[in-house]
């Protein structure tokens, strides 16, 4: 692991070079990392390098590109593993996103469930959380159900607890909603889980970039997460699962890669990681995903966790103060449950018009239904404005935000 950098808030920031363009007469505020964090020169550099000097496709071929280029890729799978402390490296499937990912395990569990198994969801879910399990549903008979939220958004224990005794296949949860930024607590639901004998899997694509996760100490059975949403590139993401439980997957795809011996007769499938990996991989991608990990490594995660936390609070603190805004998914300790995203409107305004006239003041923030359709719904809203910060995000983002909200509010109400 790479020594770790005294916290130099403005030296980190420096590293991404996206952040230093002004649109039109300002600054870039750029306020949607949630949707996809902007990336720093380590790995826009370590994606130029692999094309520029060791692009060769993985596994095959005898030749020294190749074998440079595997041994990059295969490097990469034992740093994730590392990080998110998975018990051996055959256990990280690179896929193309969290969306694969799930795709890929709801897929592999067909054979595994019947009709009428119980698949519990989070309402508070991603719509890339929801429909494989419906596509799921489909196929097998299984029957979905949501697990409520309360007033305030977070997800009902009480009402999860009670959902367990039905006695569930399977629970699909999210560790932070996109939309929200609600933090569920996720070590105790999947250990209630557990015990009710279900199957877990966790989507942690909004908590990789701002917690320290370590998927044994969680104890599910899947956790998956994109490359893009923690500074790495678009196209890579990881597909975590306890060994026996992948092995147990059917393959979503099939074809080369992925086989150990095929005739006309019969294809044998081979082992794990493998197994899940048909066709060419996304090699540049993977090694961009390793230098986001390396540059993360290198930075004082407890001082960027503090800077965040901080960074929230004050962007909470300001939008309230700035009156007629309403927040959602707020608990009682704003500081301890809200990770990342803020998720407002302005009166009774079209949460587009106020992205339209934030963006005429280059503030980047996010507005519709955060594909959360279901949540939205619950919370009696067609949509709503989101603002989500990252690792670079600073103080002067904030007051650009709020000073440009604030000059929305003026035209509009
Ligand atoms: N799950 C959550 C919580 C997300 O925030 C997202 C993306 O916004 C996804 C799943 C889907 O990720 P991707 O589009 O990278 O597959």
């Amino acid at each position: 692991m790479p020594s770790q950098a005294p916290f130099d808030h403005p030296a980190i920031r420096d590293q991404f070079p996206a952040l230093k363009q002004t649109l039109g007469d300002h600054p870039l505020c750029y306020l949607d990392t949630a949707a996809t964090s902007q990336k720093p020169q380590a790995v826009i550099d370590a994606m130029n390098e692999y094309y520029q000097l060791n692009n060769a496709n993985v596994h095959r071929a005898a030749h020294q590109l190749s074998a440079r280029a595997t041994s990059q890729y295969e490097a990469v799978r034992q740093q994730v593993g590392h990080f998110i402390n998975a018990a051996k490296p055959q256990e990280i499937i690179f896929t193309h996103g969290t969306t694969e990912s799930i795709n890929m395990v709801a897929y592999g569990l067909t054979a595994q469930l019947q009709a009428n198994d119980i698949i519990l969801i989070d309402t508070a879910a991603h719509h890339a959380n929801i429909v494989p399990w419906q596509e799921l549903a489909k196929r097998t008979g299984a029957i979905i159900k949501p697990i409520p939220l309360t007033a305030n958004a977070q997800l009902d224990l009480s009402a999860y607890e009670q959902l367990l005794q039905s006695k569930p296949k399977l629970v699909a949860l999210c560790h932070v909603s996109n939309a929200l930024g609600t933090v569920n607590p996720i070590n105790d639901l999947i250990a209630k889980a557990k015990n009710a004998g279900a199957l877990t899997l966790v989507d942690g694509a909004q908590a990789i970039a701002h917690l320290d996760i370590d998927v044994q100490h969680i104890d599910c059975d899947f956790y998956v997460f994109s490359g893009h949403k923690m500074y790495g590139p678009t196209g890579i993401g990881i597909l975590y699962g306890r060994f026996e439980q992948l092995d147990a997957l059917t393959p979503m795809l099939t074809g080369g890669e992925m086989i150990k011996t095929v005739s006309f007769d019969r294809t044998e499938y081979g082992e794990l990681p493998n197994r899940l990996e048909a066709g060419t991989p996304a090699i540049a991608e993977v090694i961009g995903l390793g230098a986001a990990i390396t540059f993360l490594q290198g930075l004082p995660r407890q001082d960027i966790a503090a800077h965040e936390q901080q960074l929230m609070g004050y962007l909470q603190q300001q939008l309230l103060s700035l009156g007629d805004i309403t927040l959602y998914g707020i608990a009682d300790n704003p500081l301890q449950n809200n990770i990342g995203s803020v998720a407002f409107n302005v009166a009774n305004e079209h949460h587009q018009d106020v992205g339209i006239l934030l963006d005429q003041q280059a503030v980047a923030v996010r507005c519709g239904h955060h594909c959360a359709m279901p949540l939205m719904s619950e919370l009696n809203l067609a949509g709503c404005c989101r603002a989500s910060i990252g690792i670079y995000t600073n103080k002067q983002d904030i007051d650009q935000f709020i000073h440009a909200l604030n000059t929305v509010k003026e035209l509009l109400l």
